[in-house]
Formats: structure tokens, sequence, C-alpha cells
């Protein structure tokens, strides 16, 4: 393929941001030993960010946008690749340093990549993509901290969205009793076919709140900061941990070290981008085996590669369920 489909961020004269389907040539693409055919990509909360320019993302203009993508290798001079093999990408400077994922071909660093597990279809990678990978990568924090499903209820932030989603749906398959907290009452029905025990209105955890409430949970899966992460932090049992990985509310931290130096608690950072190579591994292939795939597919809706730019912006409103995977080529 000589010339391929891109979304492309420019930066004009003005300061203003320009969104472009363009033409491109293999000559236009940025080094790398590993060219990938792209066939999926999917849309983050990051990558609404992006397409929006509401938040300074993109750090080397023109860009092409998307965080993450799936497809097969065309070609690899990289020890552990070959042409023919499916492999994803998530972070690594995709959209902000690197061409991203909104492009019919990328060329890559193959230290980036993973292999996709045979379990899975391109689809399924990019329906899982970087959220779902980064709801893993939370349980496996929790499980680290040496929590199990026996010591209490877990509670999961912006439940009806994609990191959300996808948590919950891993914590129920293995056993946890999920409490799922939504804006989206009306989506009770779909929270708890996926896993949810149950539902309660984020308007409970969203405002300022005590140094310390009653204890309701042992764990938390927060994607969505501000009041509602100190508010969780603040209910958490004695020894319990919480994560953090997302902004959905707000960035702020408006908490007190009450719950840390009384009961114990611990807050876990969660970062996706720069996430070591064994670690990521190790997240899809637990994937692989504790995520429902049936589940997966209820949660996600499959658009065209010509509708990224007007779609991306409605996650950055909350208006997204589960998760959205981009047929790019
Ligand atoms: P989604 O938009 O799919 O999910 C976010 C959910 O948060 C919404 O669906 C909504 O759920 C809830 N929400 C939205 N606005 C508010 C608000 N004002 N107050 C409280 N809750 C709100 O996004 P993703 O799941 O893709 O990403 C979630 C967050 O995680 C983002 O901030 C994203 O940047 C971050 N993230 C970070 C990563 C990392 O590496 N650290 C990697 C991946 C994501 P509901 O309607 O159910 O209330």
């Amino acid at each position: 393929m000589n010339t391929f489909k891109a979304i492309t961020i420019s930066k004009e004269d003005t300061g203003s941001q320009n969104v472009a389907y363009r033409d491109m040539m293999d000559t236009d693409l940025m080094d790398g030993n590993v060219d990938v055919r792209v066939s999926h990509s999917t849309i983050n909360y990051k990558d609404g960010l992006v397409l929006s320019g509401k938040s300074a993302v993109v750090r080397k203009f023109p860009m092409i946008a998307g965080i993450d993508f799936a497809g097969v290798i065309e070609r690899s001079t990289h020890r552990d690749f070959k042409p023919g093999d499916r492999v994803l990408q998530n972070g690594f400077g995709l959209s902000e340093t690197h061409y991203g994922g909104y492009s019919q071909k990328v060329r890559v660093n193959g230290d980036w990549l993973v292999k996709i597990p045979e379990q899975f279809s391109e689809l399924d990678a990019m329906a899982i993509g970087t959220a779902g990978y980064t709801a893993m990568l939370s349980v496996l924090a929790l499980e680290r901290h040496g929590l199990r499903p026996s010591e209490g209820p877990v509670v999961v932030t912006g439940a009806a969205g994609g990191v959300g989603s996808i948590a919950i749906s891993i914590l129920s398959h293995l056993g946890w009793h999920v409490i799922a907290s939504t804006g989206r009452l009306q989506e009770s029905e779909y929270l708890k076919e996926i896993g949810a025990a149950e539902v309660i209105d984020r308007k409970e955890l969203s405002a300022p709140g005590r140094p310390l409430g009653k204890e309701r949970w042992i764990a938390g899966v927060d994607s969505v900061g501000s009041h509602t992460l100190a508010n969780i932090l603040a209910m958490t049992k004695a020894g319990g941990a919480v994560t953090a990985c997302g902004l959905a509310q707000g960035m702020d931290l408006p908490a007190s070290v009450a719950p840390f130096i009384l009961r114990g608690v611990s807050l876990l950072g969660i970062d996706s981008v720069n996430c070591p190579m064994p670690r990521r591994v190790d997240a899809w292939n637990r994937l692989a085996k504790d995520l429902d795939l049936a589940k997966l597919h209820s949660m996600t809706t499959v658009i065209p590669f010509d509708q990224v730019v007007d779609t991306a912006p409605l996650i950055l409103n909350g208006e997204i369920r589960g998760r959205i995977v981009v047929k790019i080529s």
C-alpha cells in the first residue's frame, strides 16, 4: 500500500487546531522497524480530548491521532516479529509524539508491540483497547496489594464508560461483589448484565464529603478523580486500596489524609502509557483468561473510519456506553 488514509491534527498559525482525513504516502511515515496494516482502532476518552483539542495531549504537530491500534504486520526487521503476525499497541507516545492508530498504516518500533492473544480477533483486541487494558492493570494492582473478593465489595466508578464496563466484567468474573457507580441509572440493567451486583447513583459520591465515612468497600477502581475519588477513599475499609487512572470528573483530588493514616488505605496509581512490557503482556494474558467475550461483545459498538471525528467528542460528555471500535480498513 503506497497511499493510505489517516486522521491528522495540525496547528494553524492562529493556534487553533485543524482535524482532517488525509491521503498519505509510505514516505510520510515516522521511523520504525515494523509496518502494520491497521484493521481496527478505538475511541478512548483521551482520543476525545485529542480530536476536540481540549487538552494538550499532542506534543508534536502535525500528528496522526489514535492512541491504540490492532492489525497485521506487513514488514518487520525486529527480531520478535514477522509479516503476518497479529499485533496491537497502546500508549508509548501514540498520538502524542508518534503517529497514532487512526491510520490505515503505521510504522512503529517493534519494542512497543504486543502479540494479540489467540483468543482475540483484532476487533476484540480493540474492543478491549486502552480502556480495557487499563481496567486489567487496575485489577492486577488490587491483586498485588493482596486483596481478595472474600474481604468485601469493590466499587467501580464511571461504570457505564469504557474502563468501568470492562473492570466490572473482569471483577465479577473473578468473584467480586461489584458496586457500580453511574450517572446513568437508566443503564442499570446493562450494568447488571455485565456483572454489577449493585448499582448506585454517582451523585452519592460526586459532591464534597467528610474526611472519613462509613466503611463500604475494601477496594475501588476509579476513572473519575476529584470528589468521587476522595469520597471512595473515605469509605474504604481498613487495609483496603483504590486504583486511580482517570479524571472524567476532574483532575483535582480534594481529599484528607485520614483514610491513609487512620485506616491504612492505599491509593494505587495506574499509568497505561509507560507501563513496562512484562506487565503489559501479563495484563493481556489475564484479559484472555478473565474477560468474558460474550460480555465484551455486548458492550461494544463498531463504527466506520469516516465517523471517528464526529463520534469522538461525545465521549467527553459521558455519552458513550461501553466501548467503540473503529473499523479502519
Ligand atoms: P469513558 O468516557 O468511556 O468513561 C468515563 C465515564 O466517567 C463516563 O462514561 C461516565 O460514566 C463517568 N463520568 C463522566 N463525566 C463524569 C463526571 N463529571 N462526574 C462523574 N463521572 C463522570 O472514558 P474511558 O473509560 O475511556 O476513560 C475514563 C478515564 O480514564 C478518562 O479520564 C481517561 O483519560 C482515563 N484513562 C487513563 C488511562 C491511564 O493510563 N491512566 C488509560 C485509560 C483511560 P457514568 O455515565 O457511568 O457515570
